[in-house]
């Protein structure tokens, strides 16, 4: 049976090449800028992506988990990174180029913001408001099915932009605190026998045809 269609392999990050020369975002955006931005700093996230998926293969041979928290970090930090400078080389067209907001876009726009217009005023105000550096996101949130604006703050707090949950396993104190106090390993080492297979399977199954079980 073929299990793998097509994925990315393990440490073979590559950097997108722009979808247009360096200077079509001018004045917007001068060559320079963007030059600097993609070849330079896009680039890092990759190979720092690369360096650390490689680094975690190499903890997973050795069963050496000392430097997990770092190596994690890595992974988002430079995971996020990617995944959203390549998208956001796309969503940019040169001036005049951009076009109008298809009908998907807007209906689902005014179905949740109320019109295109609050929309546009969160979006502008939310992203001007993050705290520090990050990023001002439009996003489809799969469980309720609609948009929803969000800031992320930096981009690397331990997730990568773009992932659907599959198994998770809570560890806020709450989760285990009475039944474990700070035993937090020795809950998840019970935990582990309660893992419902069949319905990571079928979340599996979902998320590779770009799907997520619908939650109320
Ligand atoms: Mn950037």
């Amino acid at each position: 049976m073929q299990y793998e269609v097509a994925s990315i392999p393990l440490g073979q990050h590559r950097l997108p090449p722009l979808p247009y020369p360096y200077n079509a975002l001018e004045p917007v955006i001068s060559e320079e800028a963007l030059r600097i931005h993609h070849d330079i700093h896009h680039k890092a996230y990759v190979d720092g992506l690369n360096t650390a998926e490689i680094n975690l293969a190499e903890a997973r041979r050795n069963n050496d988990y000392n430097y997990i928290k770092y190596w994690e970090n890595e992974l988002a930090f430079n995971g996020s990174g990617h995944i959203l400078h390549s998208i956001f080389w796309t969503v940019m067209a040169p001036l005049g180029r951009g076009g109008q907001p298809g009908p998907h876009t807007l209906f689902r726009i005014n179905n949740y913001f109320g019109s295109f217009n609050s929309f546009k005023e969160q979006f502008k105000n939310a992203t001007e408001k993050v705290e520090g550096s990050g990023w001002g996101i439009l996003t489809w949130q799969p469980s309720w099915r609609r948009l929803e604006i969000l800031q992320s703050e930096k981009h690397q707090n331990l997730s990568q932009w773009s992932g659907i949950p599959i198994l998770v396993c809570d560890v806020w104190e709450h989760a285990y605190y009475l039944d474990y106090q700070n035993k937090r390993k020795e809950y998840i080492d019970n935990w582990w026998n309660l893992i419902n297979w069949y319905e990571v399977e079928r979340r599996l199954l979902m998320a590779m045809n770009g799907q997520v079980p619908l939650t109320q």
